[in-house]
């Protein structure tokens, strides 16, 4: 095991039956071994030094009915709310006093923000706040719908893949949404230019260590510059609330393998993470991670934005949430970087 993690080290990469071993026999002490190894990637590239991102959720409304998640359309007991431009606006004043220099706008694929509303919001933080990136989080659009974005200003976009699997897809998603398509969205977004993230739930419902080499490899060929990762959680209100929810050992594992599979990749310790476990995100920085999210949403409607239960930090003022961070990034041996942090290899075309 020792010579597969050192040549994963080495090499930065392994095959799909090498990935599938590793995952199946790891154990504890190989495992330290492999964090070690990540962290030591991690410090090679980006020291040790943790990006913040300002999250804004700006709409809960959603077409989309995944089965995993809380915001999912056909779920009833969600009380819906979108935020005006003013309201996003205020979002990044409060955000940029903070010294954030990254504002990630994330919200259900919700038809009411157009392409003109979405170019409006994004120019008008660009005019406002011109040195600071926008990622946008708002899930599956044409390409002509990216490339307006890209055009208005936005720098980077978030689409967790959520599994490479085709067979594993259809039993998380309905049979409108499909891989390939996912697919196809992140290679058009790597294509127009923008900063790419990809991802997964790890403990998904159905989920096998097969479908986890092939998340691996799948990153690896993607080559995105962001990787999210986080624990499936299950949402009281979803077909997967009685579901088993992803463990923090196993989450952890995957952001090492993919530190190492991805040596420069910007890798959120999620909240998803900490939610799961006081200290997730703690353990998800030393493991590779290398940046957090602190959330900037008004506090009245953090509740209403509930992809799974029990969400922390809803109740938190954004300042106290940029206080408490900084704190844990402290503790766990690493420090607040408030530039761009963006990744390594990326310059705007
Ligand atoms: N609509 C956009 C999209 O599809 O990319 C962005 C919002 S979506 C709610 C953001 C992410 O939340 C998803 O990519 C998914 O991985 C995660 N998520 C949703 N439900 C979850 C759950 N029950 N547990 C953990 N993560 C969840």
């Amino acid at each position: 095991m020792r010579e597969l993690i050192d040549k994963l080290y080495k090499n930065n990469t392994l095959t799909e039956e090498e990935l599938r071993y590793l995952i199946k026999n790891i154990d504890e002490e190989e495992k330290k071994y492999l964090i070690e190894k990540a962290n030591e990637t991690r410090h090679r590239y980006y020291s040790n030094k943790v990006f913040m991102r300002g999250l804004i959720e700006f709409t809960n409304y959603c077409k989309n009915d995944c089965y995993y998640c809380g915001i999912r359309r056909s779920n009833k007991n969600v009380e819906r709310y979108r935020l005006s431009l003013e309201e996003i606006l205020n979002c990044c004043e409060i955000g940029y006093n903070l010294g954030y220099k990254t504002f990630v706008l994330q919200g259900g694929e919700d038809g009411y923000y157009t392409d003109d509303k979405i170019v409006e919001i994004i120019k008008a933080i660009k005019e406002k706040y011109p040195h600071c990136a926008i990622t946008l989080s708002i899930g599956e659009k044409s390409y002509e719908s990216y490339k307006k974005y890209f055009e208005a200003g936005a720098d980077r976009y978030l689409l967790r893949h959520e599994t490479a699997d085709e067979i594993h897809y259809s039993k998380l998603h309905p049979k409108e949404l499909s891989f390939s398509e996912r697919e196809e969205c992140l290679y058009n977004l790597k294509e127009i230019g923008f900063q790419v993230g990809a991802g997964f739930m790890v403990g998904s419902p159905y989920q096998t260590v097969e479908n986890l080499a092939k998340d691996l490899l799948f990153l690896k060929k993607l080559d995105p510059h962001m990787v999210g990762i986080g624990p499936f959680i299950p949402q009281k209100d979803t077909k997967f609330k009685d579901e088993t929810g992803g463990t923090l050992e196993a989450t952890i594992l995957m952001i090492a393998l993919t530190r190492l599979l991805l040596p420069k990749a910007l890798i959120p310790a999620t909240t998803a993470l900490g939610t799961i476990n006081p200290l997730g995100r703690e353990k998800g920085l030393r493991a590779g991670g290398n940046v957090v999210m602190p959330n900037l949403s008004p506090t009245n409607v953090r509740e209403k934005y509930s992809l799974y239960d029990n969400k922390i930090c809803t109740g938190d003022e954004a300042a106290e949430c940029r206080k408490c961070i900084e704190g844990r990034i402290n503790n766990a041996g690493f420090e607040v970087e408030l530039s761009r942090g963006d990744n390594l290899e990326w310059r705007r075309k």
